[in-house]
């Protein structure tokens, strides 16, 4: 008997670890849940979850066999879980964030004292951090080259899903309630998870959006990107059968066609590339990765920090992707963009502030993409925005949602009200947006004050102004 232990793999298909285990008997599969983890995680990501554990148990049970639910330190858990099905070893996936890497030492640690042996693939990515380097060996810092090199590996192809002799005839208890676990329902609409939900996104993108994706996936309204990235952070999808199929879209492409399937693959590239910078600095989580001559004087603005929060700010398009984050707990690429430069270019706030409320509310939060994308848009991660080079809220609106679709989809105080005027709006005349939309804010900043004062911060950060700060 085998113990195979599901973290961020929530399926049977494709799965290195399941694989690696039915090489050794039955097959055990385990789910713990562990308080340290659920400590850093919302209540969309916490529903996500959990909806996943209920239809890999679905997949289970329709072969005869079950998931093994356990809650409580791993450390102990997976020794008695062992010892409870005589297990001889257990597997799983590696993971790489700083606390993952520790658990998983400790857990190795009491196998190893209770003479359980061990296996720990890779699973959740293509490459795994220290397989794609620099010359000399070291972890790359900037996208380009590592992107390049990522590219050009043989990819592995996905493994097989289990077969129903390889698992074990055993009966796992129910799964626990959002509120037993301590969490509130989601305030958001929690998309569905489960490898079919996953299957169905990749394989209707890649029949037809893959091919625009490169023209496409920075207009928030076209909604053209695959909304697999929940999939990829709870493994409801396999990360090669992800691959293999875009390599498919690839196969009949060529031309822009071809580009836009690449581009596609190039964000796969991306995720892993922030796995890497968060494998070798697992301190970026709470510093920046970037180290300035002296510390960045953040501000601190309870107020303006809730407005950014609550969509009120009175820019539209930031208001907007905040409110979307509300509604359904995600939030698209581009916009994510722009209010993580709007709360640290324009408010002045510390990154760590937005990443935290995007750790609560994203049901895709991932330690290495959201806090990738916040140092580079706070100017202080690998290939980082330059600090000089700051998003204008208004031409970012105008120019990635012309007609204010997106905008009013989620600002309904805008709906009827001329695109021109919405992407003026801090402009206007107070005069002016009473008559156009008395229910939505004024501006709680001047872009192009905060601009100054955005750079007059980074340049005193860089010792070029000792007067600032
Ligand atoms: C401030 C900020 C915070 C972010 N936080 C997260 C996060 O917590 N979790 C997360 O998965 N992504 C995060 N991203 C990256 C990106 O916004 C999301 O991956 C993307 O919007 C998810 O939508 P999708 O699945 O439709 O993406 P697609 O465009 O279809 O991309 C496919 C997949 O590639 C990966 N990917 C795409 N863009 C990036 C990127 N820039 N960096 C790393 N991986 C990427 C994701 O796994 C995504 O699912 C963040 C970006 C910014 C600017």
């Amino acid at each position: 008997m085998r113990i195979h232990w599901h973290r961020r793999d929530l399926r049977a298909a494709d799965n290195a670890g399941l694989a690696a285990a039915t090489d050794g008997g039955p097959v055990v599969p385990v789910f713990v849940f562990d308080n340290e983890v659920l400590a850093h995680a919302g209540p969309p990501r916490v529903a996500f979850m959990l909806d996943a554990l209920a239809s890999l148990r679905e997949w289970y049970r329709e072969r005869g066999s079950d998931l093994v639910v356990a809650h409580g330190d791993p450390i102990e858990e997976l020794p008695r879980l062992a010892r409870e099905y005589d297990a001889k070893a257990v597997t799983w996936g590696e993971e790489y964030s700083g606390l993952a890497s520790e658990r998983d030492a400790a857990v190795r640690q009491a196998l190893d004292d209770v003479g359980v042996a061990r296996e720990v693939v890779t699973d959740a990515v293509l490459h795994r951090p220290g397989e794609i380097t620099t010359n000399a060996g070291d972890p790359y810092s900037v996208f380009t080259y590592f992107g390049r090199k990522w590219q050009d590996r043989e990819k592995e192809s996905p493994y097989d899903a289990p077969a129903e002799t390889d698992l074990a005839d055993i009966r796992g208890d129910p799964l626990p309630s959002i509120s037993e676990l301590g969490f509130a329902e989601p305030e958001a609409d929690v998309p569905p998870a489960g490898t079919q939900v996953a299957r169905d996104l990749l394989e209707q993108f890649c029949a037809d959006e893959i091919y625009q994706y490169e023209q496409r996936r920075d207009y928030p309204d076209d909604d053209c990107t695959s909304r697999l990235s929940a999939h990829l952070k709870f493994g409801t999808i396999g990360i090669r059968e992800v691959y293999e199929r875009t390599a498919a879209a690839a196969e009949d492409a060529s031309g822009d066609r071809l580009d836009a399937v690449e581009e596609f693959q190039s964000q796969l590239a991306w995720r892993e590339f922030y796995t890497q910078v968060l494998f070798a600095n697992r301190n970026v989580v709470t510093q920046n990765y970037k180290s300035y001559e002296n510390p960045i004087q953040w501000r601190t603005d309870p107020e303006k920090l809730q407005a950014w929060k609550d969509g009120e700010t009175g820019y539209p398009i930031v208001d907007a992707g905040m409110r979307q984050l509300r509604e359904e707990a995600f939030m698209h690429n581009r916009v994510r963009m722009i209010v993580a430069s709007f709360l640290t270019k324009d408010l002045l706030i510390d990154w760590r502030e937005g990443y935290d409320w995007f750790r609560e509310k994203l049901v895709d939060h991932d330690t290495a993409n959201d806090n990738g994308g916040w140092q580079w848009a706070a100017s202080t991660g690998t290939d980082a925005q330059p600090y000089f080079r700051i998003f204008n809220p208004m031409t970012q609106g105008e120019r990635y949602d012309p007609d204010a679709a997106y905008i009013t989809e989620f600002v309904p105080e805008l709906h009827g009200v001329d695109p021109d005027l919405i992407h003026e709006w801090p402009d206007l005349s107070l005069t002016q947006r009473r008559n156009a939309a008395p229910e939505y804010p004024d501006p709680i900043v001047d872009h192009s004050e905060r601009r100054e004062q955005a750079i007059e911060m980074f340049e005193a950060a860089r010792g070029e102004n000792d007067s600032a700060g």
